[in-house]
C-alpha cells in the first residue's frame, strides 16, 4: 500500500505544489481536500486530477463562507452545477452548521445552506464532511433524517452520548493533532469506538499555537496509540478500511 496515511479533512488547495507532492510522496499521506467555496472547489478538482489516486476532493460552501458573503445562494447553485456535470465526486464539504463561530442571526441561512447540500448527497449517496461546532446534535439531527449513509463530522469535540448515536447511525468522527492539548477532544479520542475514528489535519490552520499539517497525523496516530493501548498498525488498518467504506477506493 502506498499511502499508509489518510488525512480526511484537510483544506489542500491552500498548500503550494512542492509542500503538496511532499505530503503524498515523503510522507505517504493521501489526503482527502475540502472546499471553502466556489473557486477553491475548483482548485480541489484540479489538483485530484493532477495527483490521481492520492487525493478525493470534497466540494462546497464553508459554513463561514455562508454566513459572510450576500450572494451565498448563487455560491451554493454554482457547486451544484459543478456536481451536475461531475458524477464522479464523491464527497461534498466542507458544509455544515455553526453555532460557535458565528453570529446567531445567520443560523437560518446556515441551515438552510446545509439542508441543500445534504439532500444533495442523500440523493447521490455521496460522503459529506461536515463542519458542526457547537451545533453537533442539530447537524446530526439534519444528515441522519435524510437518510445520509456516509458523514464525516470533522474535530469533533460535542457530548459523549451524542458520539454514541454518530457510531450507530455508522457515521465517523475525525481526531485532530489539537487532541493533545484540546482536553474536550482528547476526551473523544478515550471514548470513540475505533471503527468510527478516522484522523484529519484541517491544515493549513493554527490552533493555540499548533500548526496543523497534514504530517501531524502521523504523531496523531501515535498519540492515539498511547492514549488507547492500540498498536498504531491496527488504528492505520481500520482507518484504512474505512477510507475503502466511504470511498469504494
Ligand atoms: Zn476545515
Amino acid at each position: 500500500m502506498s499511502d499508509p496515511y489518510i488525512d480526511f479533512h484537510c483544506h489542500l488547495y491552500k498548500y503550494g505544489a512542492r509542500e503538496i507532492s511532499s505530503f503524498i510522496e515523503r510522507y505517504g499521506i493521501k489526503i482527502v481536500g475540502v472546499s471553502d467555496d466556489y473557486r477553491s472547489s475548483i482548485e480541489m478538482l484540479k489538483l485530484a486530477e493532477s495527483n490521481r489516486g492520492h487525493i478525493v476532493p470534497c466540494v462546497g460552501v464553508h459554513p463561514w463562507t455562508v454566513s459572510e458573503i450576500e450572494n451565498y445562494r448563487e455560491e451554493i447553485d454554482s457547486i451544484l452545477r459543478i456536481l451536475n456535470s461531475n458524477p464522479d465526486i464523491k464527497c461534498i464539504g466542507e458544509v455544515g452548521l455553526d453555532k460557535k463561530f458565528v453570529p446567531a442571526d445567520a443560523y437560518g441561512r446556515l441551515l438552510e445552506s446545509f439542508k441543500i447540500f445534504v439532500s444533495y448527497a442523500s440523493e447521490r449517496n455521496m460522503v459529506l464532511n461536515i463542519h458542526a461546532a457547537g451545533a453537533w446534535r442539530e447537524a446530526f439531527e439534519v444528515v441522519n433524517n435524510s437518510g445520509v449513509d456516509k458523514a464525516i463530522f470533522h474535530w469533533y469535540t460535542g457530548p459523549l452520548d451524542l458520539l454514541k448515536d454518530l457510531c450507530s447511525a455508522g457515521y465517523y468522527i475525525t481526531i485532530n493533532p489539537a487532541v493533545k492539548i484540546q482536553n474536550k477532544h482528547r476526551i473523544v479520542a478515550e471514548n470513540v469506538d475505533l471503527k468510527c475514528m478516522l484522523v484529519e489535519s484541517d491544515g493549513p490552520y493554527k490552533y493555540r499555537g499548533l500548526n496543523l499539517d497534514p504530517p501531524m497525523i502521523i504523531e496523531t496516530i501515535e498519540y492515539i496509540s498511547n492514549l488507547r493501548s492500540i498498536e498504531p498498525k491496527d488504528i492505520v488498518s481500520s482507518i484504512i478500511s474505512s477510507f475503502r467504506h466511504l470511498f469504494q477506493a
